[in-house]
């Protein structure tokens, strides 16, 4: 078998994507193996493949219990032989393990680092051909990371003891060069392969909403995503607590997970969201890692998280099955305050000296303050995400909530022109709100208490409501011509390209939705973007009806077998079975996701369910062309 009929056989696809290829070439070749991907670009495939190509056994070290049961089930259901061996399992069940593992039960093993060095395994490792270490979640052998982890470090010795050198593949969604380095190096590898694809998620759509009213916006979306599975983050236990109870009173199958309830809890709950006995979950930033739920179809964010790297990684849970899925933040300027406040609260782990401390602050604040642009930008948010990941982005996707609006533009220069005078002139001493409220000529206490109205650009902006003063210094911090200070007061400076504006050499622009006569409030309507198609727009109400049929029986075999349903056919698979209409085997094996193994186990069930849906007839269940999901 080649590496093609794997992928066909074992997991039902007919191509790879991109940046697999050449990572599985260059392992099957015997050289090492470094890839950077975004989640759910599909990292496992690059080893799997080349996994049972490969003469030996792979070991798979990885630092997620939940996420190996997960990846073990779904090999073992796509009839490859896998275990895994964590201190989830008993002694007797690990010896048991290793016994088979050493007589070749097993082509994939999947460890946890600290077992490494225990006597049993390394027995074990001894005695039996290792072809290749993989090691996922890479970036926690790093020290410049957030997920370092020092048992990682013992990967290093483990593989320096084995009798043959094996070939080591690494994989993260980290992509910072000081963890790219930090890999390579600590991990030993020789003239590595590496390959970082984009880190782009183009299923994902993005927006930020700033409605005054979080609670209703969740409980409308949830109604209008009715039958699909979605995460709605907040900042605080209490947060989850009441907007759980307030889902749940009104119908909605919702379940909760936070630090504060109790392990059994936590262990049902997750449970429960994984079965999609409860599609929806609210929760904090707790929740979330080494979980693989792949038909996630929204991740919402209740509150604005501290950094824009903790919320791609949260946001990034959504379409995993790389079906089209939305990522919304709801922000309010509430939320700035509450994450101060968690900063400045925030418990540091390990001894820091003032210095340090004063560093970190400085780094989280500064990280707020990127997540805080971010939501107030009116350009495109994929583009700010991928700029800030250090990729250039194509200027305007077409998939996010700013792209779909109509906002015109207006020249606020000369506006601008008087804050940065004022801002001057005050000797660059005062946060935003003291700014606004002087140039507008405002007479509040505070105000009183600078005694702003004795500067020359007291009221300098009388006529423009204080709301679009702030608005217009809001983009001139975007755009970099202000910047504010890294502390909680939050001090207005210019910046050295604020000068061009001074110049006249610079114009600044301020983007606002255009809005149409009677429809108070909102932007335009979404328009139509070259956005991949949702599965209300790709299929017809037949289609629909037939894809929860499908689902339907998918849930009665999870629970029979005791498997979450993404495991055994993911949302996207169901979709394409829906557009193909499969009426026999070799036009069931040509839909996505169906493998031959999988085909035995399901297949004729799923054919029943179809042929007794459409009565043996090709319908045309899909809109238009069915283009590539
Ligand atoms: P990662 O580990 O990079 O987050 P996964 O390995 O979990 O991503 O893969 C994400 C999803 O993409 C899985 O559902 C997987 O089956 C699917 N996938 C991977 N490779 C392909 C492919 N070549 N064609 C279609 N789907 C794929
Ligand atoms: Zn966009």
């Amino acid at each position: 078998m080649n590496k093609l009929d794997i992928l066909k056989q074992y997991f039902g696809y007919a191509t790879f994507r991109e940046g697999q290829e050449v990572l599985i070439d260059s392992i099957l070749k015997g050289q090492d193996a470094l890839g950077i991907m975004p989640t759910g670009a599909g990292k496992s495939i690059c080893y799997q493949v080349p996994a049972l190509l490969l003469p030996g056994i792979t070991l798979v070290v990885s630092p997620l219990i939940s996420l190996m049961k997960d990846q073990v089930q779904a090999l073992n259901q796509a009839g490859i032989h896998a275990a895994y061996i964590n201190s989830s399992l008993s002694e007797a069940q690990i010896s048991k393990a290793l016994r088979l593992a050493a007589a070749g039960q097993y082509k994939i093993i999947y460890v946890a680092p600290e077992r490494l060095e225990t006597h049993g395994f390394m027995q074990f490792a001894r005695q039996v051909e290792i072809s290749m270490v993989t090691v996922d979640e890479a970036h926690c052998i790093s020290q410049w990371g957030q997920d370092f982890r020092p048992s990682y470090l013992k990967i290093v010795q483990f593989i320096s003891s084995l009798k043959k050198p094996p070939i080591i593949s690494a994989f993260t969604a980290t992509a910072t060069e000081n963890v790219k380095e930090d890999i390579v190096c600590v991990l030993g590898l020789k003239s590595p392969q590496v390959l970082v694809t984009g880190f782009d998620r183009k299923n994902l759509y993005y927006a930020v909403e700033s409605s005054g009213k979080k609670d209703s916006y969740v409980l409308n979306y949830i109604r209008e995503h009715d039958g699909e599975s979605g995460i709605i983050y907040c900042a605080t236990r209490k947060n989850v607590d009441m907007l759980c109870d307030k889902l749940s009173a009104e119908g909605v199958a919702v379940t909760k997970y936070h630090a504060g309830l109790s392990g059994e809890e936590r262990r049902q709950n997750q449970e429960d969201f994984i079965y999609d006995q409860s599609p929806v979950m609210v929760a904090t930033n707790a929740f979330g890692m080494g979980i693989d739920k792949s038909n996630v179809r929204y991740v919402i964010h209740y509150n604005m998280p501290q950094s824009l790297e903790n919320y791609y990684q949260e946001a990034g849970r959504a379409g995993r099955d790389g079906g089209k899925a939305e990522c919304i933040l709801l922000y309010s300027a509430q939320d700035v305050m509450i994450n101060r406040f968690l900063l400045d609260n925030k418990e540091q782990k390990g001894e820091y000296t003032q210095e340090e401390l004063d560093a970190i602050a400085e780094r989280d604040e500064e990280r707020l303050r990127t997540m805080i642009y971010y939501c107030l930008t009116t350009r495109c948010l994929r583009e700010y995400i991928l700029r800030y990941f250090g990729e250039i982005g194509a200027g305007a996707c077409g998939n996010c909530r700013n792209c779909l609006r109509e906002y015109e533009e207006i020249d606020v220069t000369k506006e601008a022109v008087r804050i940065i005078e004022g801002i001057l002139e005050v000797r660059q001493r005062y946060g935003i709100n003291v700014i606004a409220g002087m140039l507008a000529g405002e007479n509040r206490a505070k105000l009183r208490e600078y005694r702003v109205s004795e500067y020359a650009s007291f009221g300098s902006l009388k006529g423009v409501r204080e709301t679009e003063i702030k608005q217009i210094i809001n983009e001139m911090l975007v755009e970099n011509l202000l910047l504010t200070t890294n502390d909680k007061y939050a001090t207005l400076k210019i910046t050295s390209e604020a000068e061009d504006v001074l110049q006249g050499e610079r114009k600044v622009i301020l983007r606002q939705l255009k809005q149409i006569p009677g429809k108070e409030g909102s932007g335009t309507e979404r328009k139509k973007g070259k956005s991949k198609p949702r599965k209300s727009d790709i299929l017809n109400s037949r289609g629909l009806e037939l894809f929860e049929t499908l689902r339907y029986l998918r849930t009665e075999i999870a629970r029979e077998e005791n498997m979450p349903p993404y495991i055994i056919f993911s949302d996207k698979t169901l979709v394409d079975m829906c557009v193909k209409v499969p009426l026999n085997r070799d036009e069931m094996l040509t839909v996505s996701g169906v493998g031959t193994s999988k085909f035995e186990r399901y297949g004729r069930r799923f054919l029943h369910e179809i042929e007794e849906y459409t009565g043996g007839m090709h319908e045309k269940f899909y809109f238009g062309e069915a283009d590539e999901m």
